[in-house]
């Protein structure tokens, strides 16, 4: 059995046992393979262990690995930062993009989207702890952005995507989630259909599932430690 199969199985393992502890639904949080920087051979092994879901980083790269992983069935979700540029390539390649933070890669992304293809799914992307340095639109500007993705005939906003400073201690990685989630049901509250909740990676999983996380997003966990040096 290969280092993949076994890491991802135990993933699995540990998303299904936060959910019985923190008293989810079993099944209620899905699995996101982070491949960003893996080569196609790692995600060949995930795939053939199960894995259908899969996030990528960087558009260059994953068109590419997109392009070559045709013949497999897999759901591909954009994660990392949207230049104006990549728009296009995104909104051909992708199932799902989960940080949109401005309004105008949301129009880009909606116009840009082929006929052919579906709505696009997105997640507004959410600077919970409201660094200088960090992707997302704030807090305070979160609702005025929804409406405004959500009023995009060719996306539909389905959630929220976050990545938190990191913490040390479980109670505090609680709290950037919990401030999630509460948006998310304001955002319900005022009429918008919001059933996902993109948050947790290999280091702060259990506590955003504890949170209400429905989807997690994990690459160290399953491919190891990334070396950016090696690109594949
Ligand atoms: C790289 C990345 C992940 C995966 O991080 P790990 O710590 O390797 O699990 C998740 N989300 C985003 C947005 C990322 O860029």
């Amino acid at each position: 059995m290969s280092k993949i199969k076994i890491r991802l199985s135990s993933v699995l393992q540990q998303i299904r046992a936060a959910e019985l502890k923190y008293g989810r639904f079993r099944n209620s949080v899905q699995l996101m393979a982070v491949s960003k920087t893996r080569p196609e051979s790692d995600i060949r092994l995930a795939y053939d262990a199960g894995q259908r879901c899969f996030g990528e980083s960087y558009a260059q790269e994953a068109v590419a690995k997109v392009h070559s992983l045709q013949d497999l069935d897999i759901e591909w979700h954009f994660i990392g930062p949207i230049q104006s540029n990549k728009t296009k390539d995104i909104a051909a390649h992708f199932d799902w993009v989960h940080s949109v933070d401005r309004l105008k890669i949301a129009q880009r992304l909606n116009n840009q989207r082929p006929d052919e293809r579906r709505p696009l799914n997105v997640c507004m992307q959410i600077n919970v702890s409201n660094e200088d340095s960090k992707s997302g639109v704030s807090m305070e500007a979160a609702a005025v952005l929804a409406q405004q993705i959500d009023a995009l005939p060719n996306l539909r906003l389905r959630g929220l995507m976050t990545v938190p400073a990191p913490q040390n201690d479980f109670e505090q990685e609680k709290m950037a989630f919990r401030a999630i989630r509460d948006l998310q049901i304001q955002l319900i509250n005022q009429g918008l259909a919001l059933d996902v909740l993109s948050m947790g990676m290999t280091n702060d999983m259990d506590a955003a599932i504890a949170e209400g996380s429905t989807i997690v997003r994990i690459g160290t966990a399953i491919f190891g430690a990334r070396d950016y040096s090696i690109k594949g």
